[in-house]
């Protein structure tokens, strides 16, 4: 049974990249009919921030990634909050020590501050220098009585090398030199992330391990804590980073892309997922649109690229604008409806809606494209100035003076009654329709570019305001 798992560090917010490790493990499990488990990796609280979990579980929710065990809905594997899970890894640590794979290390800040001073004028990167490495049993009791505090360090050897796989960079060898020795239970006995990891992936089963590619150089380091256990290494997959652009890596620093802020500028949720799927996973065919359980049909894994991604704004907004255009036309108008706040009484939103839905890209766009419903902008007169059109300032002034009374004589102002009242004056003058509707349009909008036609707009409008509009228009043109 395939087992995966997403397991976030409460730090805030939910980058793209680690819903990208949500999704793709997700999928995994999915496809073959495996668990996907939620794990929260809180060891670290300096880094914890408050919140930052209902924001994991709310997104989630949101994307459909529905997990099988997780924090509130429990499983055969919990706790899965590692807070909680504090004092499973103690024994752990302890044994590893027993071994000779894990040591007592008393050493105070100052000493290890020095040590990092050091490496940095050596260029050197820090590595801690084994100094208690060699204790006496004796020693350590005394110390531990003597209430000093101390940590448990992984013991890393530093001559031979260690191994693991990768399903994406293959085999990798790496000198034991290189390897830190690294902290595994701290003062307050809490794990470090480096080794709660391993604990915890190893008891709730997990097969299969997605993770950014930052943790390649801390892989060796968990092959070794596996291999002292005797423990099976899962299946790891480590995904290249997804790009701001050629040299700069999407990041929580720069305030790049989150979910929410996406979710917040507009985006729909399955365009998002859709998208992210494809930064890094390319299907065997052409197909680019594909929903959750299309993914989980097609995804495998082997396909994910070793190279980084690009995230392209610009596709995600193309991909967004083609779900909005294939949205339910009622569940388009209701996201749509709070963009309407200022939106004059009278003006008919569904039919706003409808003029919007094969408009925009982005939901954030709509209060843009429809600020002149709500106050007529204060326009430049070279907007009725049109070459395709063959409209001027003299022929929008002609045109919109002969509109105004026939407006002015019909109470009826449905789209029907003013498409036909249009197409008489039009064939009855023989012009062409963009000669009258283009200044039209323009009266009305003050905006060379609006949703809706002539007709469209003034139904929204509506008598008074229509006839508001034209005669500001003559004013001007006068
Ligand atoms: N807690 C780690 C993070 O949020 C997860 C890394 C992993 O998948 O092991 O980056």
């Amino acid at each position: 049974m395939i087992r995966t798992r997403f397991a976030p560090s409460p730090t805030g917010y939910m980058h793209i990249g680690n819903l990208r490790t949500a999704l793709y493990t997700y999928l995994i499990a999915k496809k073959q009919n495996g668990k996907f488990i939620l794990r929260i990796e809180d060891t670290d609280t300096e880094r914890y921030v408050h919140g930052a979990i209902d924001i994991i579980l709310d997104v989630l929710k949101d994307t459909g990634l529905n997990y099988d065990e997780g924090p509130n809905i429990g499983g055969d594997f919990g706790p899965y909050v590692q807070s909680e899970r504090k004092h499973i890894y103690e024994k752990y640590a302890e044994k590893l020590v027993e071994q000779g794979n894990a040591y007592y290390c008393f050493c105070k800040d100052d000493r290890l501050s020095k040590l990092r001073e050091e490496a940095l004028k050596n260029n050197t990167v820090f590595k801690y220098d084994k100094h208690c490495l060699n204790l006496t049993k004796e020693k350590i009791k005394k110390k531990i009585e003597n209430g000093e505090p101390y940590v448990i360090r992984q013991n890393n050897p530093i001559e031979g090398t260690t191994t693991f796989n990768d399903i994406l960079y293959g085999e990798i060898t790496v000198p034991n030199f290189e390897l830190e020795d690294m902290i595994l239970l701290k003062t307050d006995k809490m794990p470090t992330y480096n080794f709660a990891n391993v604990i915890d992936d190893h008891l709730m089963n997990i097969t299969h391990i997605v993770r950014g590619k930052e943790y390649l150089s801390s892989a060796p380091k968990y092959q070794r804590l596996y291999e002292a256990f005797s423990w099976e290494v899962p299946t790891y997959i480590h995904c290249p980073h997804i790009m701001k652009n050629e040299t700069e890596k999407l990041s929580k620093r720069n305030g790049d892309a989150s979910y929410n802020d996406l979710i917040e500028k507009g985006y729909l949720s399955e365009a998002i997922i859709n998208y992210i799927a494809l930064l890094g996973w390319s299907p065997d065919s052409n197909e680019e649109f594909f929903t959750l359980e299309e993914l989980i049909k097609n995804f495998n894994y082997e396909n994910i690229s070793k190279s980084s991604s690009i995230f392209d704004i610009k596709k995600l907004k193309w991909m967004n604008s083609e779900y909005i255009k294939k949205m339910d036309k009622e569940k388009f108008h209701n996201m749509a409806y709070k963009y309407y706040e200022n939106i004059p009484k009278q003006i008919d939103k569904h039919l706003l809606s409808e003029m919007l839905q094969n408009r925009i890209e982005i939901f954030t766009q709509i209060p843009d494209i429809i600020d002149f419903l709500i106050e007529l902008p204060d326009y430049d007169l070279s907007i009725f100035e049109h070459k395709k059109m063959k409209t001027t300032i003299e022929s929008s002034k002609k045109v919109l003076t002969e509109i105004l009374p026939i407006f002015e004589n019909t109470n009826d102002y449905s789209i029907e009654n003013l498409n036909s009242l249009l197409n008489s004056y039009i064939s009855e003058n023989s012009y062409k329709n963009g000669f009258v509707l283009w200044p039209i349009r323009c009266a009305l909008s003050g905006k060379i570019s609006s949703p809706g036609g002539s007709s469209e707009l003034a139904y929204l409008f509506q008598k008074d305001e229509t006839l508001r509009r034209i005669k500001i228009a003559i004013n001007k043109l006068n």
